[in-house]
């Protein structure tokens, strides 16, 4: 079956009587039963919800996965892979991660005693120097937040199986729709469905996936015990919001597309992060591992001021100065101040998070009219 039958069909049955084509939002804390432990499969909405089960099963569908998982938020999600892991125990992660993933890392985790490595993973290669007895998780974010960088995930993956270490990947820039790590062989998907997924800008949710079911075990341990479940009337929200997920990811890489070659060639504009140009460090690997290239799209203006920076995110019209990403309407952010303000400086430069970064999250408008906005805003 292929994609938009698949975010439209998957899932959905499970639990239903009256025929209703959607699933209901089972606004629900407990289930009646008839006897002690003589139940219809649910005991207590913590646990399991029919309208997140339909999700769940919806999104591990689209991610050619087994088994999937929802959370209250995309943190919430990768707090629950962390949770995995006990004091003395390793993670190698790319260097360009999203702040909020550094920060419960590198602020929350490192004091529980799990190490963690940040490292230029744009040469898979690269992993292989901090891999020892103790490195349990590989984790990657591919195309990378802010800057686009790509990871070779099937290169990450052998490396990974050879060496027995899981390999994560947050799958949130690409949406299921423009790139699969499962097929590409890693263990456990993230995603922010706050961002694609959901694709509105009315949820803020996590999800995870995997194939292993002594993996999926552990992870709805965790799920139910550590409690971070999203509630039914977010899960049909993110339910509704998939079944548009192909079209809208086509019209964002094509809109995305147009905004990155009108960057380029403008004069005021100095680098142009963008996967889908053939001179971008990882493009044959992009151009095997993704479907299209996506609506991610981050500069930098020749004048590299951060007054210049602020100067034009609070000058677009139509691209909402505001955090997030992967709605329908585009935004604008400035990194250096919003998303990776967590991130000291000096980190941030070391990896191109300049205060001179602009980056966009080109929606499904009509494009001419974005390019307009840009163009005035930089006028
Ligand atoms: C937004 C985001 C997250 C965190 O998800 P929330 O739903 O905001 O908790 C993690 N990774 C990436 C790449 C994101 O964009």
């Amino acid at each position: 079956m292929k994609f938009g039958t698949k975010a439209i069909h998957k899932g959905l049955n499970e639990g239903q009587s009256t025929g209703a084509i959607i699933p209901p939002i089972y606004q629900t804390s407990t289930y009646i039963q008839k006897a002690p432990g003589d139940h219809k499969g649910y005991e207590y909405s913590r646990t399991k919800n029919p309208t997140r089960t339909a999700l769940e099963n919806n999104i591990a569908a689209i991610e050619n996965a087994i088994h999937g998982f929802c959370f209250g938020s995309g943190m919430g999600a990768i707090d629950t892979i962390i949770k995995l892991f006990k004091s003395g125990d390793e993670i190698i992660a790319n260097n360009d991660l999203y702040g909020g993933t550094y920060r419960i890392f590198t602020k929350i985790y490192s004091n529980y005693g799990i190490v963690f490595h940040f490292v230029d993973l744009s040469d898979p290669e690269n992993v292989k120097n901090f891999i020892n007895a103790k490195t349990k998780m590989i984790w990657i974010e591919t195309p990378s937040n802010p800057l686009m960088n790509i990871t070779d995930i099937q290169s990450v993956a052998d490396i990974a199986k050879e060496n027995k270490i899981l390999l994560g990947v947050d799958n949130t820039f690409a949406s299921p729709f423009l790139q699969n790590p499962m097929d590409l062989g890693a263990d456990i998907v993230m995603h922010s469905a706050t961002k694609y997924l959901g694709g509105h800008s009315d949820v803020v949710m996590g999800a995870l996936v995997c194939n292993d079911d002594e993996l999926a075990e552990k992870l709805s341990f965790i799920q139910n015990t550590c409690g971070a479940v999203p509630g039914p009337q977010d899960c049909f929200l993110v339910l509704r919001g998939i079944k548009t997920l192909h079209l809208r990811m086509e019209r964002h890489s094509e809109n995305g597309k147009r905004i990155a070659e009108y960057l380029k060639s403008h004069p005021k504009i100095d680098k142009v992060y963008w996967p889908g140009f053939e001179d971008h460090p990882n493009f044959e690997v992009a151009k095997i591992q993704m479907r299209d290239f996506g609506g991610m799209i981050s500069f930098t203006q020749k004048d590299g001021s951060l007054e210049t920076a602020v100067n034009f995110a609070t000058r677009t019209k139509l691209f909402a100065l505001a955090e997030s990403l992967g709605g329908v309407e585009s935004l604008v952010g400035h990194p250096a101040t919003m998303t990776h303000a967590a991130i000291p400086l000096e980190e941030r430069e070391k990896t191109g998070v300049v205060n001179s970064l602009i980056r966009l999250s080109v929606g499904v408008e009509d494009v001419e009219d974005l390019i307009n906005d840009i163009e005035q805003a930089l006028g």
